[in-house]
């Protein structure tokens, strides 16, 4: 049986990378994963957090955040300040997305100050962690640029690349960048971070009442890295276009950014 949208298994959705959407922060992108869509944005504090000053830790700080629009579902989906307390799913994709870039930023190197990292899902058609990450690695790297344009920086932070993508069994099938409905029927998830020279940063597979046996885990991890190589070269080449730093993104690329996909 063919993809839903006729994708052979080893095949990424369409990606894009529209950078400057949210102007005021130093680097921000809209990330598309086919329909998932996150929008991801860097900001610099000139600041780091207070037990950093107490331990005396040197260097800086970065820290993510993540949550989906209410708009981003099929059925609207409830602000956490609205429902009173945090989502429980979101402070774990956080957590993983602070985690995925502080792999891959010198910490020393930002100086005394902190990265804040956005990414709010615009669109969520499954794998919305896996572009979140891989957008908020671009987002970081332009601010990065932008803080050597300004000369707040010498060189920039970013050690290596970070990119994220799934993985997953569907009817017996491993399969790269799972979308909703693929992800709803899976019985194996696996989620892959790992650097553009191919180490890994976070695994997260669960069997979904199942199991999985160590032939689908290396096939899993097969197709992950073929994913994250064709990622980080979009990555690398999305920075590239980026320079000098694009213009705020105005009506006009919005409009064909989303037609093209
Ligand atoms: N989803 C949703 N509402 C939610 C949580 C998830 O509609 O509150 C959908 C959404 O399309 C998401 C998918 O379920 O991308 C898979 O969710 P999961 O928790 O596996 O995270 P993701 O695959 O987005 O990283």
């Amino acid at each position: 049986m063919s993809r839903p949208d006729q994708r052979t298994d080893d095949q990424l959705r369409p990606i894009s990378f529209l950078p400057g959407i949210a102007p005021h922060a130093q680097g921000s992108v809209l990330v598309s994963f086919g329909n998932t869509r996150v929008i991801c944005a860097a900001m610099i504090e000139e600041a780091v957090p207070r037990w950093m000053q107490r331990q005396n830790v040197k260097g800086g700080w970065l820290t993510a955040e993540y949550s989906m629009l209410p708009y981003s579902t099929l059925d609207r989906k409830q602000r956490d300040i609205s429902r009173g307390k945090a989502d429980g799913r979101s402070i774990e994709i956080q957590r993983l997305i602070g985690r995925a870039l502080r792999a891959a930023v010198d910490l020393d190197a930002l100086g005394p100050r902190t990265l804040w990292v956005d990414c709010d899902v615009l669109q969520a058609d499954g794998g919305t962690r896996t572009a979140s990450i891989t957008g908020a690695c671009l987002a970081a790297a332009l601010a990065f640029q932008n803080l050597i344009e300004n000369k707040v920086l010498n060189a920039s932070p970013l050690r290596q690349w970070v990119a994220a993508v799934s993985t997953g069994v569907v009817d017996g099938r491993p399969m790269l960048d799972l979308a909703y409905t693929e992800d709803r029927d899976a019985s194996v998830d696996f989620n892959l971070v790992m650097t553009d020279d191919l180490q890994f940063i976070e695994l997260q597979g669960s069997g979904e009442e199942a199991t999985f046996s160590p032939d689908e885990m290396n096939a899993m991890l097969e197709l992950g890295r073929k994913g994250i190589t064709e990622l980080t070269a979009l990555q690398k080449q999305a920075l590239a276009e980026a320079t000098p730093p694009p213009p705020a993104a105005d009506l006009d690329s919005l409009a064909s950014h989303f037609n093209r996909s």
